[in-house]
C-alpha cells in the first residue's frame, strides 16, 4: 500500500525523544521526510544527525553555536542550511511544506515553537508537557483556531488517547469516561527513606529504573513532579477535572495508563517502557507502523503490581494537585518554580528535598493569580515565578 510522505520538523532533535523519533522515522524510508532538525547548542550532535537525515534546515536556539555547526556541515559537504534563534524555531515549525512537528524541546523554551506549529494547523506530536502545563488554554485555543491536531507523546497520555473512542480529538471531553488513571513507576526513590532522599545526588536522581530520559524529566520522575505535571497535562488534553484523575504506582512500567468508563470497563494500553512505541503511534496515526520495539512477553514479566502513591515522601504530587485545583496562573507558577529548582539541584546548588520546598513557597506566593490570557501574559507570569524561585534558591544554597 502506498502512503503519502509526511514532512517532519523535529524540535529537540538531539534529545532522548528527538533521537527516538528519528530512529522510528528512519525505519520507514519514503514515508517520512525530515525537513528541519532543531536543538539548543549541541552543534556536534546536531551536525551528526544532519549528516544522517539530510534535513533542509538545522536550527539552533543558541546563536553562539552556529559557527561550529556550519563548519562541521561544510567540511562534510552537506547542503543543510543553518538558522538560529526563536524566530527560526517558529519558522521551521510553521513552514507550509511541513505537516508534522515533533515538539520535544525540554521545558518552557518549547512553548513558542509548539505554539507556532499549532497556529499553522500542523499535526503537533506533543512531548513537551511543560508547554501545556504553563499555557494549556492558550495552546489549545491556538490549536482550535489554527486547525491543528494534537497527538500526545507522553507515554501515559498516548496510552489514554489509545484507550479513547476512535475519532476522538485531544482537547475535547471524551464521552462516557468516569476516571483516567495515570500510572507512575515511582522513580528511583520509590522505596527510599526520607533521610536517603534528603542526601540524594543528581546522579542517583537521574538513574531511573525503567526509562532512559533527559536529565530534567529524570529528576521530575524522582520527585514525582513529573506525574504532577502529567495530571495537569491530562486535565487539559482530555478535558477532565482533578476529581476524575488518579495516580497509580506501577513499578514495572508496562501498563502505561488506564481509562475507566461509566459501565465499569477499564481499558489499558500495555507495552515495553520504550518511547518509540508512543512515537510510532503518533507518527502513523491512525495507521500502525513498526517502532523497532520488541514484542511484549507477558509470561516472562509474570506479574504487574499496583499501589497508591506516598504523598508524604513525594510532596510534589500534592503541590501539582493543588495547582490543578487552583487553576488560573498556578500551573504556570508551579512549572516555572520547578524548572528553576531542578536546574539548581542538577547544578549542585540545593538538596533534592529543597525542590519541593521552593516550589511550595513560590506557589504559595503567586499561585492565586489569574491565568495568562495570551502568550505574553503567560511569559510574564513565568518570568515572575522564576525570579522569586531564584531568590528562594539562593537562600537554600546559602
Ligand atoms: P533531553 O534533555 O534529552 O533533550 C532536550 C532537547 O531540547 C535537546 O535536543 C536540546 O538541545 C533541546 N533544547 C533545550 N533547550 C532548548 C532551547 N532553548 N531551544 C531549542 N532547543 C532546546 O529531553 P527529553 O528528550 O528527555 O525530553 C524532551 C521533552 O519531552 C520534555 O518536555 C519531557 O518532559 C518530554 N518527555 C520526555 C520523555 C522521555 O522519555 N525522554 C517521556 C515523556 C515526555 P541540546 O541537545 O542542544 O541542548
Ligand atoms: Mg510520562
Amino acid at each position: 500500500m502506498q502512503h503519502p510522505t509526511r514532512t517532519l520538523t523535529v524540535l529537540g532533535a538531539t534529545g532522548s525523544i528527538g533521537r527516538s523519533t528519528l530512529d522510528v522515522a528512519a525505519r520507514h524510508p519514503g514515508r517520512y521526510r525530515i525537513f528541519a532538525l532543531a536543538a539548543h547548542r549541541q552543534a556536534d550532535a546536531l551536525a551528526e544527525l544532519c549528516l544522517r537525515h539530510a534535513p533542509r534546515y538545522a536550527v539552533l536556539g543558541d546563536e553562539a553555536a552556529v559557527p561550529a555547526l556550519r563548519a562541521r556541515l561544510a567540511a562534510a559537504g552537506a547542503t543543510t542550511e543553518v538558522l538560529a534563534g526563536e524566530q527560526a524555531l517558529a519558522a521551521v515549525s510553521a513552514h507550509p511544506e511541513v505537516d508534522t512537528v515533533m515538539a520535544a524541546i525540554v521545558g518552557a523554551a518549547g512553548l513558542q515553537p509548539a505554539l507556532a506549529a499549532a497556529r499553522a494547523g500542523k499535526r503537533v506530536l506533543l512531548a513537551n508537557k511543560e508547554a501545556l502545563v504553563m499555557a494549556g488554554e492558550v495552546f489549545l485555543r491556538a490549536c482550535r483556531d489554527g486547525g491543528a491536531s494534537v497527538l500526545p507523546i507522553d507515554s501515559e497520555h498516548n496510552a489514554v488517547f489509545q484507550c479513547l473512542p476512535a475519532g476522538y480529538r485531544a482537547g475535547g471531553a471524551p464521552p462516557g469516561v468516569r476516571r483516567i488513571l495515570l500510572t507512575a513507576s515511582g522513580g528511583p526513590f520509590r522505596r527510599a527513606s526520607a533521610a536517603e532522599m534528603r542526601s540524594a545526588t543528581p546522579q542517583q536522581a537521574c538513574a531511573h529504573p525503567n526509562w532512559s530520559m533527559g536529565r530534567k524529566i529524570s529528576v521530575d520522575s524522582a520527585t514525582m513532579m513529573n506525574k504532577g505535571l502529567e495530571l495537569i497535562e491530562a486535565s487539559y488534553l482530555f478535558g477532565v477535572p482533578e476529581s476524575r484523575l488518579e495516580v497509580l504506582v506501577h513499578p514495572q512500567s508496562i501498563v502505561h495508563s488506564l481509562v475507566e468508563y461509566e459501565d465499569g470497563s477499564m481499558l489499558a494500553q500495555l507495552g515495553h517502557p520504550d518511547m518509540r512505541t508512543p512515537i510510532a503511534h503518533a507518527l502513523a496515526h491512525p495507521e500502525r507502523i513498526d517502532s523497532g520495539v520488541a514484542p511484549l512477553g507477558l509470561a516472562a514479566i509474570g506479574r504487574l503490581d499496583f499501589e497508591a502513591p506516598d504523598s508524604g515522601r513525594f510532596p510534589c504530587l500534592g503541590l501539582a494537585y493543588d495547582a490543578l485545583r487552583a487553576a488560573g496562573a498556578a500551573p504556570c507558577v508551579l512549572n516555572a518554580a520547578n524548572e528553576e529548582a531542578v536546574a539548581a539541584f542538577l547544578g549542585g546548588g540545593i538538596g533534592f528535598t529543597d525542590i519541593a520546598r521552593v516550589v511550595d513557597a513560590v506557589l504559595g506566593a503567586l499561585g492565586a493569580r489569574a491565568a495568562g490570557a495570551d502568550v505574553e501574559h503567560v511569559l510574564e507570569i513565568d518570568r515572575e515565578a522564576r525570579a522569586l524561585a531564584r531568590a528562594r534558591l539562593a537562600r537554600c544554597a546559602a
